[in-house]
C-alpha cells in the first residue's frame, strides 16, 4: 500500500486562495547534485487583473537568500525560521526571490523495520538522485495561496526533473540538461524528483503518459505505460475526466511508493516488484481524483487513502477475480481484528496518514469496507453517480467526509446521515451475535428462527443471513437497528446450517475463533519472546532482520533450556529452528510435516539447504501465538528474513533462495456466526 503525501506546506494547513488570489509563478531551479544543493529562483506575477502579491512565503529554514526584488528593483525583506516577509502595500506587478538551499536529509543504509513510509526524509539533493517533497520548502510557498507553475528544472547532462504539470520541454546537451513543466490546475506547492532517467512518452488523448525510470528499468516503462493507459480508460469511465495533463511513472533511488497530484514516485527495488503494476499504480491512479485534484480536508479526516483502496486494490479483484475479492473482504475484517486493539482504536474522522499498521487497517482497510457498505446500500448506479458529482463539484477544494456524505446522499436521495455518522465519527466495529435458534418441523418442511444481537453500542446495520439446504441457499436481509432482530425462515428441506453475512459484506469485529493465526499476530505482540532451539544458535544472528521486521528487535531471548525449565506464561514465541524439545515442537495440520531439515506440505517435498519454512500456530495458550523459523541454512535465512514481514496476512509461507514458494492462511471453520444444524439434534 502506498501513501499520499499530505499537503500541508510546513506543518500549515493550506487555506483556500481567496478568489481573486491565484498568483503565476515562474521557478528555475538548478540543482548540483555533488554538492547537495539546489539555486533556484521564483518570479511572481498576478494571475490576472484581481490578484495582488502575497507578501508572506513560507521557505527551507536553512536557505539563503541572495536577493527580493520588485518590479526589477531591490527590496527589503526580513527571513526568519523559514518566514520570508517583504513590505507590504505597494502596488506591485511582479516580485523575483533568488535563493540557494542545501538539501541532504540522511538515506538509511537499510530500510528494513521503518515503518514511516517517507524514511524520515523530507528533501535530499545527491548524484544517485533528488527528491525534495512538497513540505520541504524547497520553492518559495505564499502563505496561504495557491499558484500555476511553470517550473524549469536545469542540471547536469542527462538530469531530468519531474513535478506536476504537462511537459512543455526536456532536452540535454553536452554542458547541461533542462526539464521544463506547467501546472493548469491551481496548487498550493509542489513535490520534485530528478535523476539520470530514460524517458518513454505515449498520449492517450490530451494526456500524456510519461515513464521515467534508471537505465537498468528501461524494459519496464512500455508495460507501465500500457498499464496506465487501461486504468486511465476505466476510472474515467467511472469518475469522470482525468484531472491533470499527464500521469508519470518515476523511479526513485529509495524504496518509496509516493502518490503525487499525475505522477507516482517508486523505489527502483518497487518498481520492479510485478505485482505493482496491478495494484500500487492503480492505486496511484486513482489518487489523481481522490487525494489530488480533489483535496482532503485532513482536519476532518482523511478519506482519500479509504476510496482509493476500495476504487482500485479491492475493486479491481471484484471486476476480475470475484473470489479473490471476498478474500479482500475477509481479510480486512482479519487486519482490523489482529492489528487494532480496543483501547487502540481511532475513528476515521481522525484518521491522517499510516504511520502504523493500526492506522492502515482503519484508514485503509475500515474506510475501503465503508464504501463498500455505501454501495451496497444505495446501489452501484446512485455510489458511481456520487463520486462523479463529487469530483466534478470537489476539484481544486479541500473536501470531508461530511461533503461525500452530500453527493451521495444527492445521487440516491437518502438520508445517509446515520449511516456516515456511525462509521466515520465512531471507533471500533459492531460485534453480531446468535441467540436462541431453534429448528422446528413445520407442516410445510422446516422452520428455523432466532434473533440476530448486538452490544452497545449499536449500529443500524442491514444484516445478511443465509440458511442453506443440501440443494439451495436461502438468503434474507434483517435491519438490526436496535440490539435484537428476531428472524425467520421456512425452508421446504432439513436445513444445514445458517450464517451470518456469508459473503463477508458487513464490517465487523471477528472473535478469535474466527482468526487464523498470521504473521500480524507476532507484529501485534506485546509480550515477544524469542526462543533459540538447542543446536541452532547461530540463528540468532541471521534473523536479526526478521526481528527489526517484526518490531521484535527488542524482544527478549531465551535458549530452549531456559525456556523449558521457566515457561514464562502469556507470551507471544518465535522459535529460531527447530526444537529439540517433542514439547515444544508445532502440532502439524492434516498434510503438514515438518523435522529439522525437510517438511513437506501435501505432495511437495522441501529439503534443499536453500528452503525455507515459516509458520505461525496458535499457542495452547489463549489470544497468543508461536512462530517457526525453519530455514535449512543460514544463508538462506538470510536471505528470507527480511521479507518474511510483509507477509503479514499469512499464517504459513515458503520461501526458495529467498523468493516465496508458498503463501497461505489456515482455513478457520470454527465461527459463533455459523450454526450447523447436522450436529444440533432436529426435533
Ligand atoms: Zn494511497
Amino acid at each position: 500500500m502506498i501513501l499520499i503525501l499530505l499537503l500541508w506546506p510546513l506543518g500549515i494547513v493550506p487555506v483556500m486562495a481567496a478568489a481573486n488570489g491565484l498568483i503565476d509563478q515562474r521557478l528555475s531551479i538548478q540543482l548540483f547534485p555533488e554538492e547537495h544543493r539546489l539555486e533556484g529562483r521564483a518570479v511572481l506575477t498576478p494571475a490576472d487583473s484581481n490578484s495582488e502579491l502575497p507578501e508572506m512565503f513560507r521557505l527551507a529554514v536553512g536557505a539563503d537568500i541572495d536577493a527580493v526584488t520588485t518590479d526589477g528593483k531591490p527590496t527589503d525583506f526580513t527571513f526568519d525560521k523559514g518566514l520570508l516577509q517583504i513590505p507590504p502595500g505597494s502596488e506591485v506587478s511582479n516580485l523575483t526571490i533568488s535563493y540557494r538551499v542545501r538539501f541532504d536529509d540522511p538515506v538509511p543504509q537499510d530500510f528494513v523495520g521503518i515503518e514511516d513510509p517517507s524514511f524520515g526524509i523530507a528533501a535530499t539533493i545527491m548524484p544517485q538522485g533528488s527528491f525534495l517533497s512538497d513540505n520541504s520548502g524547497w520553492h518559495p510557498l505564499p502563505v496561504d495561496r495557491q499558484s500555476r507553475f511553470h517550473v524549469t528544472i536545469i542540471g547536469p547532462p542527462g538530469l531530468y526533473g519531474v513535478t506536476a504539470g504537462r511537459l512543455v520541454e526536456l532536452d540535454s546537451s553536452a554542458t547541461r540538461s533542462q526539464t521544463i513543466w506547467q501546472t493548469r490546475l491551481p496548487q498550493s506547492s509542489l513535490a520534485l524528483a530528478a535523476g539520470y532517467y530514460q524517458v518513454k512518452r505515449e498520449d492517450l488523448g490530451e494526456i500524456q503518459l510519461l515513464a521515467f525510470t534508471s537505465v537498468e528499468n528501461a524494459a519496464l516503462a512500455a508495460d507501465y505505460l500500457e498499464s496506465c493507459r487501461e486504468y486511465m480508460q476505466l476510472y474515467q469511465a467511472l469518475f469522470g475526466p482525468y484531472p491533470y495533463a499527464k500521469f508519470a511513472v518515476v523511479e526513485n533511488f529509495y524504496p518509496t511508493g509516493y502518490g503525487l497530484p499525475g505522477w507516482t514516485l517508486l523505489g527502483s527495488s518497487v518498481i520492479r516488484l510485478p505485482f505493482i503494476r496491478t495494484t500500487s499504480l492503480p492505486h496511484e491512479i486513482a489518487h489523481a481524483w481522490w487525494g489530488n485534484a480533489i483535496e482532503i480536508d485532513y482536519q476532518s479526516g482523511n478519506w482519500g487513502e479509504g476510496l482509493a483502496t476500495y476504487v482500485a486494490d479491492y475493486y479491481l479483484q471484484e471486476l476480475y477475480a470475484p473470489a479473490e475479492a471476498f478474500e479482500y473482504r475477509r481479510k480486512i475484517l482479519r487486519d482490523y481484528a489482529t492489528l487494532v486493539e480496543a483501547g487502540d482504536d481511532l475513528p476515521l474522522t481522525d484518521f491522517r496518514s499510516r504511520m502504523t499498521k493500526r492506522d492502515q487497517a482503519v484508514g485503509y482497510g475500515k474506510a475501503a469496507m465503508v464504501f463498500h457498505m455505501l454501495r451496497k446500500l444505495i446501489g452501484d448506479e446512485a455510489f458511481w453517480q456520487g463520486l462523479q458529482a463529487t469530483a466534478r463539484d470537489g476539484l481544486g477544494k479541500h473536501f470531508a467526509w461530511s461533503d461525500l456524505r452530500r453527493h451521495f446522499e444527492a445521487a440516491s436521495a437518502m438520508d445517509l446521515s446515520v449511516f456516515f455518522r456511525q462509521w466515520t465519527r465512531r471507533a471500533g466495529a459492531p460485534q453480531l451475535r446468535l441467540a436462541d435458534v431453534s429448528v422446528i418441523p413445520v407442516d410445510a418442511g422446516w422452520q428455523v428462527s432466532g434473533s440476530i444481537l448486538q452490544e452497545e453500542p449499536v449500529y443500524d446495520l442491514a444484516v445478511p443471513l443465509r440458511l442453506e439446504t443440501a440443494t439451495h441457499k436461502h438468503d434474507q436481509t434483517f435491519d438490526l437497528a436496535g440490539s435484537q432482530k428476531p428472524f425467520v425462515f421456512t425452508v421446504n428441506a432439513r436445513p444445514i446450517s445458517l450464517t451470518v453475512d456469508p459473503e463477508s459484506n458487513l464490517f465487523r469485529k471477528l472473535y478469535p475463533e474466527e482468526l487464523p493465526a498470521t504473521v500480524n499476530n507476532l507484529r501485534a505482540s506485546k509480550a515477544p519472546l524469542v526462543v533459540v532451539s538447542t543446536g541452532s544458535e547461530a540463528l540468532l544472528g541471521a534473523s536479526r532482520d526478521l526481528l527489526r521486521g517484526l518490531q521484535w528487535h527488542q524482544a527478549p531471548v531465551m535458549s530452549e533450556e531456559d525456556y523449558l525449565r521457566q515457561q514464562p506464561p502469556g507470551r507471544d514465541l518465535l522459535m529460531l529452528g527447530w526444537p529439540k524439545s517433542l514439547d515444544l515442537r508445532p502440532i502439524l495440520p492434516a498434510g503438514f510435516t515438518a523435522a529439522a531439515n525437510q517438511f513437506s506440505i501435501g505432495d511437495k517435498t522441501y529439503a534443499e539447504a536453500q528452503d525455507v519454512l515459516f509458520m505461525v500456530m496458535a499457542s495452547h495458550e489463549d489470544h497468543h501465538v508461536t512462530g517457526y523459523f525453519l530455514p535449512g541454512s543460514l544463508a538462506a535465512s538470510r536471505d528470507t528474513a527480511r521479507r518474511i514481514p510483509h507477509y503479514g496476512r499469512y499464517s504459513y509461507l515458503v520461501f526458495r533462495v529467498g523468493s516465496n514458494q508458498v503463501k497461505a492462511t489456515w482455513e478457520t471453520e470454527h465461527s459463533p456466526l455459523k450454526i450447523l444444524f447436522e450436529k444440533e439434534p432436529i426435533p
